[in-house]
């Protein structure tokens, strides 16, 4: 069976699976994530802590249901750390930092982005905020 994986659980990645799943049936499909995997909407981010929500209060799908209605594979915690282009295999560190090996047949990157770091005086007390974590 054809084996895609996905790196990335955010809007784009998750929206790739369930249409790559919609148009085949027949092939695996696993995505791996630093998140925990849950489905969440990116922008309410920035009014979470102004509208006093937490984390959880943010899922608007958790990472078991996705599995089960899109029929995938969602390693969630994991980093990948290389790509072996031509042996069609990555490298990511599972949640206990174990590294690991996954084969696949075609491989989207869908990582996002990682914020500015604006250099501001006190920076270390300036927080990112890009992901539910
Ligand atoms: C606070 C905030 C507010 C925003 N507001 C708006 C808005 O109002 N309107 C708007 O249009 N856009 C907004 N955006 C931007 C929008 O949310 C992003 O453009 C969109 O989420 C990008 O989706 P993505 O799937 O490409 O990346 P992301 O949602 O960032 O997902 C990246 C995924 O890749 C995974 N990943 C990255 N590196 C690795 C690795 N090495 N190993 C394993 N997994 C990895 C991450 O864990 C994550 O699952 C906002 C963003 C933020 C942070």
């Amino acid at each position: 069976m054809k084996h895609i994986v996905i790196v990335g659980s955010g809007h784009a990645g998750l929206t790739l699976s369930r249409e790559l799943r919609l148009l085949n049936k027949d092939i695996a499909i696993t995505l791996l994530s630093r998140d925990s995997g849950d489905m969440y909407y990116k922008p309410n981010l920035s009014k979470a802590i102004s509208m006093k929500k937490s984390p959880a209060d943010l899922v608007m799908k958790r990472k078991s249901v996705l599995e089960q209605e899109q029929n995938i594979n969602i390693l969630s915690e994991v980093k990948v750390t290389g790509i072996e282009k031509e042996a069609k295999c990555l490298f990511y560190l599972d949640s206990d930092g174990v590294e690991r090996e996954l084969d696949y047949d075609q491989l989207v990157l869908a990582t996002g982005a990682s914020p500015v770091d604006l250099k501001l005086t006190n920076s270390e007390r300036c927080i990112s905020v890009n992901s539910l974590s």
